[in-house]
């Protein structure tokens, strides 16, 4: 029997950002913020997207439900080209894939209650007719998430940063999606209220069939959550694999970095700190061949050559080095 189309597949993004100059402000150079990236994602489930700001990943996010326009590739959803669509069946796609952002405050209009935040996604898609239709619906969100009736009418400066995130995950169901892009949703939180959002998004996951692109900085953000994770390096993705293969065997250099400088939480153990030397290259400019050489501990002259390609080594374990598979 052959296994279940992907829910989302993305074949070659790239995203280029124009950078313009001189008197006629003509295009002089490129962020090359999105590089060749290419994953799939399963109904229900969660895929991590990890990498060091500036690596792309929330720009690949965006590129997912068109807030940003892809330079090249393809994005499908439910056998649908997203890249081509416009109208009203890019409306009805904007309506299945969501988005919770990193700044809960930020990304909440603060003139408007909490009625008017959540609600506006219903009148937008027609999912509510009257005034008390939305407001029963609303409630029901908030409830959903963990707030009350009572917090209807009030603002979002009057919520802590938890509270904010919680109505912004509100605001994402209000239309009944398939897909959440959760672009680093904790990021901005204490610890504590970090683990409170995750548990919310799991159970909201289980109980509505939801599936997740989640983005995070942070490979120990995303282990707990995440059935398989990506991690990203200057625009292109350098090793995908299960979650745990991933933790408990990584192959790509930087991975390993990235996961070394996650603690432990049982003292007995030791990991070694692996430290990069030297910052993330200027994306206007990545390095030649593999994007990763200038700090790679086991660079060989062949990698600032060619660009390894991302290559299925063990099962289900994608990797792009010449020296790992
Ligand atoms: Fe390091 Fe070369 Fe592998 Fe890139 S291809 S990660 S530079 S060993």
């Amino acid at each position: 029997m052959n296994a279940p189309a992907p829910l989302l597949s993305v074949r070659g993004l790239k995203k280029y950002f124009p950078i313009k100059g001189g008197i006629f402000s003509r295009e002089i150079d490129r962020v090359h913020a999105v590089d060749g990236v290419s994953f799939d994602i399963a109904e229900g489930e969660t895929l991590g997207l990890v990498g060091e700001s500036g690596c792309g990943k929330s720009t690949t996010g965006r590129c997912v439900m068109r807030l940003i326009e892809p330079s090249e590739g393809e994005i499908w959803f439910q056998n649908r080209n997203v890249t081509v669509l416009d109208g009203e069946e890019l409306r009805a796609i904007r309506r299945d894939i969501q988005i919770i952002f990193q700044d809960p405050f930020a990304s909440l209009n603060p003139r408007h209650t909490v009625a008017g935040i959540v609600g506006e996604a219903l009148l937008i898609h027609r999912l509510a007719k009257t005034r008390r239709d939305v407001e029963d619906r609303v409630v029901e969100l908030l409830e959903t998430v963990g707030l009350q009736a009572g917090h209807l009418r009030r603002f979002p400066h009057e919520f802590s940063g938890g509270q904010r995130q919680r109505i912004g995950i509100a605001r994402a169901l209000a239309v009944k999606p398939k897909l959440i892009v959760c672009d680093e949703p904790v990021s901005a939180l204490d610890v504590s209220v970090q683990a409170q959002v995750i548990n919310l998004l799991e159970d909201l996951q289980e109980k509505f069939g939801l599936t997740y692109l989640f983005i995070a900085h942070d490979l120990s953000v995303v282990e707990h959550i995440s059935n398989r994770v990506a991690v990203m390096y200057l625009g292109r993705i350098v090793e995908i694999a299960r979650a745990r293969d991933l933790y408990d065997n990584p192959r790509h250099p930087y991975t390993e970095a990235l996961l070394s400088a996650v603690p432990i939480p049982d003292p007995s153990l030791k990991r070694t700190r692996i430290k990069l030397e030297g910052d993330v290259p200027n994306p206007i400019n990545p390095p030649t061949g593999c994007h990763f050489h200038t700090r790679c501990p086991i660079a060989e002259p062949r990698c600032s050559e060619t660009a390894p390609p991302l290559k299925q080594g063990a099962d289900g374990h994608w990797v792009a080095c010449h020296l790992r598979g």
